[in-house]
């Protein structure tokens, strides 16, 4: 079973990630927690040249490139072993991260990235994505002073990649759950563990 997390800056998934793959643990599963970008050893690097301050030059579709160069390495070095020896698999973000930022938030055409991430991962697609939707004036406030590559662009790219990503679920709602991120956090957790039993194997 593969479950990505996914939302915008300060949405929370990596808190609700974590928090599900310890009562998943507690349950008995083997649980795989990962994340994207820098799972791996290359990944680490790549997430370097990604989120380093200094390279707010790097172009579009090196970013795509790079991120999608990372979720291959991800994909074929722990995801699908973790899957195929039968462990549940919690990833905090996936290709939909690089439909919203890449995509939508740098104007790529989505069609194309969607493209290169399905080659990427040989199309492996999550059974469940959760998506934290949260206004980004709210996930961003909660960072405090941390602001990196991304978290400077403008309140507008951050709309639109909140957009993308409720418009990838809105098409799907069979493999999304969507929690509303202003609710508080005992509540939200909730109301994933509330879909994830649903789907979980016996
Ligand atoms: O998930 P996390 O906050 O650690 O992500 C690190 C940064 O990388 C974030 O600022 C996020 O917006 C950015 N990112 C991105 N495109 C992706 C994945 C993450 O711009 N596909
Ligand atoms: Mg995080």
């Amino acid at each position: 079973l593969f479950v990505a997390f996914e939302g915008g800056e300060g949405s929370g998934k990596t808190t609700q990630s974590r928090l599900i793959a310890i009562w998943l643990r507690d349950q008995g599963f083997d649980v795989v927690q990962t994340r994207e970008p820098g799972a791996t050893k290359i990944g680490m690097r790549l997430r370097a040249i990604l989120l380093d301050a200094a390279e707010r030059g790097l172009s579009a579709r090196a970013e795509a490139l790079l991120y999608a160069a990372d979720r291959a390495e991800h994909v074929e070095k722990v995801i699908r072993p973790a899957l195929y020896r039968g462990a549940l698999v919690v990833c905090d973000r996936y290709i939909d991260s690089s439909l919203a930022y890449q995509g939508a938030g740098r104007s790529l055409d989505p069609e194309d990235v969607s493209k290169v991430n399905a080659w990427a991962t040989g199309g492996l697609v999550p059974h469940l994505t959760v998506l934290i939707d949260t206004p980004p004036e709210l996930g961003l406030s909660r960072l405090g002073g941390a602001v990196d590559r991304i978290e400077a662009e403008p309140l507008e790219f951050h709309e639109r990649v909140r957009k993308e990503f409720r418009a990838l679920a809105a098409a799907a709602p069979e493999r999304y759950l969507v929690v509303d991120g202003t609710l508080p956090t005992g509540e939200i957790t909730r109301e994933i563990q509330d879909r994830i039993r649903e789907i979980l194997p016996d």
